[in-house]
């Protein structure tokens, strides 16, 4: 246990997913930490298949571009009598790589409200008056282009719900892990044997003196983000004086 804050209070988060693969969400957070979650009480996932809200034989789902152009659009009508049926929590972000990107800040954030939803795009995409009438906002998880909205909803729900009470096996630090609150990345970690082919461990770490650890640590971790996310430095306005002499006290780790 950490003495750091909790993140979030008690009781079930309540999240809603709508989407034609329904299952692929729902065997996802059956696994690990979010399945014992969900049986703990924890998370609350209520997956939706948008196919039960077609009336067709074919229980069509998409269709062509109005307009003309390659690929097939989703169609508005089972997504807006799906969501009315299910009233789900809001917000409802729509996935989609055109939206707000997803970070740690949004998790925390997400992780503070009683339950939220999610709509997966497939396809090209999905008709605009979903985004206009039915979503209260659109959610990327990145730069990148994928096939549907699914597994970037397993990687909300997954950043999201571990930052909740009890659904970690040990607390989340909200200070020194990745992106915590002092806006570093994790310093490098070691475990047992303290030699393994000829790689040792630093003696620092193995020194008891719990001072010197917690200034080596630091240390790392701005050698790290320096190195790696130099955009991170900036953003927190630079380095202290104090995390300059660090810097000099504690070389950086080789990384190889
Ligand atoms: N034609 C779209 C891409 C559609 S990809 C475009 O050019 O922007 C199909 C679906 O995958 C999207 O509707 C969305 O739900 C999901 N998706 C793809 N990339 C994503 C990303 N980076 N973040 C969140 N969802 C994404």
């Amino acid at each position: 246990m950490t003495d750091a804050p909790a993140a979030s209070g008690g009781g079930a988060l309540r999240i809603d997913v709508f989407s034609i693969f329904p299952q692929i969400v729902d065997d996802f957070c059956s696994a690990s930490l979010l399945g014992k979650a969900r049986s703990a009480g924890l998370l609350d996932l209520r997956c939706h298949d948008l196919r039960d809200h077609t009336h067709d034989v074919h229980r069509t789902v998409d269709d062509q571009p109005f307009g003309g152009g390659a690929g097939m659009v989703m169609r508005p009508e089972p997504i807006f009598d799906a969501v009315d049926a299910a009233e789900p929590p809001r917000p409802l972000f729509l996935l989609s790589p055109g939206g707000r990107r997803f970070d740690q800040a949004l998790a925390h954030e997400l992780a503070e409200l009683d339950g939220f939803s999610l709509l997966c795009g497939r396809y090209e995409g999905v008709d605009h008056r979903v985004v206009r009438h039915v979503v209260d906002a659109e959610l990327s998880i990145g730069d990148v282009v994928l096939s549907g909205g699914e597994v970037a909803s397993c990687l909300v729900i997954e950043a999201v719900t571990r930052l909740r009470d009890g659904a970690m096996g040990n607390a989340v630090s909200p200070v020194t892990e990745s992106f915590g609150a002092d806006g570093l990345l994790e310093e490098p970690q070691y475990t047992r044997p303290a030699e393994f082919r000829d790689l040792t461990v630093p003696d620092v770490l193995r020194s008891g003196d719990h001072g010197r650890i917690e200034r080596y640590r630091l240390a790392q971790r701005l050698h790290r983000t320096i190195r790696e996310r130099p955009d991170l430095i900036e953003a927190r306005g630079g380095l202290s004086d104090d995390e300059a002499r660090l810097l000099e006290e504690f070389p950086a780790d080789p990384y190889h």
